[in-house]
């Protein structure tokens, strides 16, 4: 059924050859240049079919048991299977799975525990916190008040007697923890025990890494935080969308956040490629992805501070990176058009020193492909090239291609 399937491809090729020449050239991009992207992954096979399956057809405002439409048996089975099999996997005593994205899940998660004008303590945005973490382009700084906490100048870590001043003197309604970018494990203990302390909520946004609490590979913010906010395809590895774990006490406000108050009818084919995404990654052979995502993100770093780059906090606990390309003469947005031209992708970030970029790069997607520490050495071996060349990466792209064509995500594709 997925669109790397040949009869389904014939179907596309047919009937909208503009759409299908689209898809088909994603299709190739995604196969022939690296993917480091740190959100981004590889869904199986099995999740690509659930998303373009006829579940895509139904309407279903409400939950499970109480819809506001008819005919709604069978996508219940599949939403309660999604919600089991996430409160299984996370240990959690409630799950809502019905977030379009990990933004719409934060906003539901704001919505069940705060009103306009509270106070909010989060990562500062140029230290690595996301947008509906108080930007002010986005919804959460328009109706909140946020400070910022911000991580230490010379290690690049969380500075936990900073984040508890700040609660003690802004007295927050809610505590957030969580970042597009920390590379290190986030003390869920300490964040509990400073929320506690200012009688404020926690609420853990752990978006990134969830597909390595999932795995095991990282600690989970489940036992501390009031409610976790969560993306299903980073490390996950399932469909975008969003979810939300919380305690039986929470649990109708948190629902009630999602729908009716800030979404409409459910996205039942996705809510079903979430359910098949949980059940891999509940499997022994997700967790063994997710310790080797981490230990590939750890010889990446290793390798590209042999290679001179300057790595935030000096390596990683989890599947992402961040370096300081300026070394080699050149700031984070120019260094990833040229690297993009080169075949690898990925994304320019804030470092947590001074005004220049650096570079985020991330291993769930490589990972999924196969790659080992081997392929680790040689990326960094690219990358290095790539930024010491200044431009003239032509032979680079052919060997991206080389690599890629080693590791095929969709393996079993035939055009
Ligand atoms: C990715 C991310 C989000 C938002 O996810 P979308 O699905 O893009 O809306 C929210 N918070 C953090 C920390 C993230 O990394």
């Amino acid at each position: 059924m997925p669109v790397t399937s040949t009869r389904e491809a014939d179907v596309l090729r047919r009937q909208d050859p503009e759409l299908a020449e689209i898809l088909f050239g994603e299709l190739d991009r995604q196969s022939t240049t690296l993917q480091l992207i740190a959100a981004e992954n590889f869904t199986s096979p099995a999740v690509l079919a659930a998303l373009g399956s006829p579940l895509a057809n139904k309407y279903a405002e409400g939950y499970p048991g109480a819809r506001h439409h008819g005919g709604c048996e069978l996508v219940d089975l599949a939403e309660r299977a999604a919600v089991d099999r996430a409160r299984a996997l996370f240990g959690a005593e409630h799950a809502n799975v019905q977030s379009h994205s990990g933004s719409s899940a934060v906003l539901a998660a704001y919505a069940a525990l705060l009103r306009p004008g509270d106070t909010v303590l989060a990562m500062g945005l140029p230290f690595g916190g996301h947008l509906t973490h108080g930007s002010p382009a986005n919804f959460s700084g328009r109706w909140f008040d946020f400070v910022g906490y911000g991580v230490d100048a010379e290690t690049g870590l969380i500075d936990y007697d900073q984040v508890r001043t700040l609660a003690r003197t802004h007295r927050p309604k809610a505590v957030v923890c969580g970042s597009i970018s920390y590379p290190r494990h986030i003390d869920h203990a300490a964040f509990r025990e400073i929320a506690d302390e200012v009688g404020a909520y926690l609420i853990a946004d752990a978006a990134h890494p969830i597909g390595l609490v999932a795995g095991g590979a990282a600690p989970s913010p489940v036992p501390y935080a009031d409610v976790v906010c969560a993306t299903t395809h980073k490390v996950l590895r399932g469909p975008r969308g969003g979810m939300l774990l919380c305690g039986s006490e929470l649990a109708e406000r948190v629902d009630r956040a999602v729908f009716p108050f800030t979404q409409g009818g459910a996205q039942m084919h996705t809510i079903a490629a979430k359910a098949v995404a949980f059940g891999e990654a509940a499997t022994p052979g997700f967790r063994a992805y997710a310790r080797q995502v981490v230990a590939n993100a750890r010889a990446l770093a290793a390798q590209l501070r042999a290679r001179g780059l300057v790595v935030t906090t000096g390596g990683t606990d989890t599947h992402l990176l961040t370096v300081d390309p300026a070394p080699f003469g050149v700031e984070g947005r120019a260094a990833r058009g040229r690297l993009a031209a080169a075949g690898l992708v990925m994304d320019a970030c804030a470092l947590p020193h001074g005004d220049a970029r650096g570079l985020r790069l991330g291993t769930a997607a490589v990972t999924t492909q196969g790659m080992d520490e081997p392929e680790m050495e040689r990326i960094a071996a690219l990358l290095a090239e790539v930024l010491a060349q200044g431009g003239q990466a032509q032979q680079v792209r052919e060997d991206v291609r080389e690599l890629t064509g080693r590791f095929p995500p969709y393996p079993a594709r035939q055009g």
